[in-house]
């Protein structure tokens, strides 16, 4: 195999390394997938996720949504302030999932959407318990669209 050059896992094709994403757990340091590939397999990864797990699916969508939120970047009006408590999208769903209480109203209210065919009225969001504090722990129930504060800024 030539220097600076890999092969993909999932195209069988021999890329230069510029084409795989860096990723600390390999022996070279890079991924196992090149990039097309790798952004092909997560599309496929979120569409099975949709069909079997509505509640993880969603509930993953309003986190990386309510993480974008909480960045100092963020700019829009009503959000100044608003700040995301947790390290990264990934570790603020894993809190929320592990909430047993919250988890179970989440379900049930994902029941109720794909009950009445996704009318984005009934879609579980998240909730800022206090609207001057931001998504942080205990701050944060889960509340349908149509009574969420927020309305259409709801995530
Ligand atoms: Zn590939």
């Amino acid at each position: 195999m030539k220097a600076n050059t890999k092969m993909c896992n999932r195209c069988d094709q021999l890329l230069p390394l510029g084409n795989f994403y860096n990723q600390s757990n390999t022996k070279d340091g890079k991924g196992n997938y090149c990039k097309k590939c790798k952004s092909e397999y997560q599309k496929e990864q979120i569409k099975m996720l949709k069909a079997t797990d509505p509640a993880m699916y969603l509930l993953n969508k309003s986190c990386y949504a309510a993480f974008e939120r909480g960045k100092i970047t963020y700019n829009r009006p009503g959000y100044e302030n608003v700040r995301c408590s947790y390290d990264n999208a990934m570790s603020f769903l894993k809190a929320l999932w592990d909430d047993v209480f919250f988890r179970n109203e989440w379900i049930a209210q994902t029941d109720v959407y794909v009950a009445n065919n996704y009318n984005y009225k009934y879609r579980p969001t998240l909730d800022r318990i206090d609207p001057e504090l931001g998504y942080e722990k205990d701050n944060i129930r889960m509340l349908p669209q149509h009574i969420n504060v927020s309305r259409d800024k709801a995530v």
